[in-house]
Formats: C-alpha cells, structure tokens, sequence
C-alpha cells in the first residue's frame, strides 16, 4: 500500500549516491515518500550547502544545513557566513545537524559546545527550527537548549532519538519533536520501542538517516529515503496501528512543523512550534 512518508532527515548529497542519485529519488518516491529533509553537512566541512541543490530541484524537498559536532574544531567565522547566507534561501527550513556527540568525540567537547551554542545564536536570528544531533551528551546538550534556546520558541527535532522517554519529554516541553530512525528495528532495541511506543502522536517523526543506519532488513548495507517505511512499519507494531497512520501522522506533524502547504510550497507562518503550534 503507497503511505504518505515523510523521511525527516537523509543526507542524499553524501557520495554514497552518486552512482544512482536519480534512481534513490525515484526509488523514494514510489515509496511513497512525499516530503524529505535533506540534511547538508556534507562530508566535509566546506560543503554546508550541500542540500541545497536538491532541495532547489525538487519540490517535495527541503534542506537544512549546520556545522555537525564532530567538524566542530573547524569551525571558523568564514563557516558561520557562509551558514548566515544559506539560511536566507525560504527552501534552507531548518539549521542543522547540530549539536554534541560525546560518543566519538571527534572534537573536543568545549569546541562542541561553543560551536553548537553559536549556531543556536544564529538559528534563533535566522528564525529556524534546529536539527539536535545528541550521542552521550544529554546532559550538556538539554542544558545548553534550556539555557540558549528555549525562549526562542522555535523548537526543532530531536534527530534519530535513541535515548530515554524522560529526556524526550523535556525536550518535547521546548518545542522538539521526536524522530526515529533506523535502530528503533533493530532487534536488541526494544527500550527504544518502548519509547516510540510512548511519544505522543503529535509528537513524533520518522527518518532514515540515510546512507547510514540502515533498519533491520538492510542492516549494514547503504541506507537510502525508501527504507523509511520499514521505521513507520515498526512503530505502527508497537502502537498497534496501522503503518499508513503512521505515515500520515508523522507527514502532517511534520508539515505542520514547518508551516507546508500540502502540495508542499510554504504557507508563510513563522517556522517552529512553542507558541505557534502547540
Ligand atoms: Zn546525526
Ligand atoms: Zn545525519
């Protein structure tokens, strides 16, 4: 059955895909994917418009763009220019992924911090919603969103959530919404179920993370925008629904989010979700 999905966050720019970009897309769309978050980081620091493009190409396409936490120590002013110009284009809808990762500590996490702060500074004066990239770092990483974002009533989205129901709730109380990727199939990550199982409906997103973090049935192999039904269908079997309501759900929470018409061009609200939305 073709659902209505919305892939949250996939890096469709990254290499992985340049042999067969075009295919993915279609490949996505017969999916049923109808609307997908192109996250920019790129590989490098040097491409933070990396999404752009696509999201210029396409219309059921939206990008984002950040400095991700482990490219922190090469942060330098000419990135957060470069981050200020992207996000004057109306198809840059969120800043992103940003935030801290204390599992890989690719860079030092003082650097991390500073570098994830600037960016809420930036986010807030450009009026977008943040992309939150947190890996074993939810302390640091809910007190510096308290501290320097929660008053800018933007909220934004939690990004391949993998933590516990009580971190997402406070979370939830400043506006994010809750997405899951791939690792909520996985067998051994039934606490994450749990917590998919838990979030409220209004609540919740789906995404693939793509090219990594592939869901059970292509695990350890590229991840591409198509898989995300597998991640709707895992969570409707936790919710006893259907994966169609689901998709739908998440779909409309999304767009909602964002102010998207349905067709997908803007409606014109104010982007973010504290007072406009919730
Ligand atoms: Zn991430
Ligand atoms: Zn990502």
């Amino acid at each position: 059955m073709i659902m209505d999905l919305t892939d949250s966050h996939a890096h469709v720019d990254v290499s992985d895909f340049d042999a067969d970009r075009d295919a993915m897309l279609d490949r996505a769309r017969a999916a049923g994917v109808g609307t997908l978050l192109a996250i920019g980081n790129g590989p490098e620091i040097e491409k933070l418009g990396a999404a752009v493009p696509y999201a210029e190409a396409h219309d059921w396409i939206y990008a984002a763009a950040g400095i991700h936490p482990h490219e922190a120590e090469h942060a330098t002013d000419a990135h957060y220019a470069e981050l200020e110009r992207l996000a004057r284009n109306p198809r840059l809808i969120a800043w992103g992924e940003i935030g801290l990762d204390y599992h890989y500590d690719h860079s030092p996490r003082d650097k991390q911090a500073s570098v994830f702060r600037h960016q809420l500074e930036q986010a807030r004066a450009a009026k977008r919603p943040v992309i939150i990239h947190c890996r074993e770092a939810w302390a640091d990483c809910l007190r510096i969103l308290e501290e320097d974002w929660r008053s800018s009533g933007l909220g934004g989205i939690f990004h391949c959530f993998a933590s516990t129901l009580e971190e997402a709730r406070i979370g939830m109380d400043m506006g994010f919404l809750i997405s899951f990727a791939g690792n909520v199939t996985y067998p051994k990550a039934q606490n994450l179920r749990d917590v998919a199982r838990d979030i409220p409906m209004d609540r919740l997103l789906v995404e693939t993370d793509s090219p990594f973090l592939a869901p059970q049935s292509n695990r350890g192999r590229r991840n591409e925008p198509a898989y995300v039904a597998e991640v709707a269908r895992t969570i409707g079997n936790v919710r006893n629904l259907p994966a169609t309501q689901i998709a739908e759900t998440t779909s409309a929470n999304f767009r909602r989010f964002f102010g998207l018409g349905h067709s997908g061009n803007r409606t014109g609200a104010v982007p973010g979700g504290v007072s406009s939305h919730f």
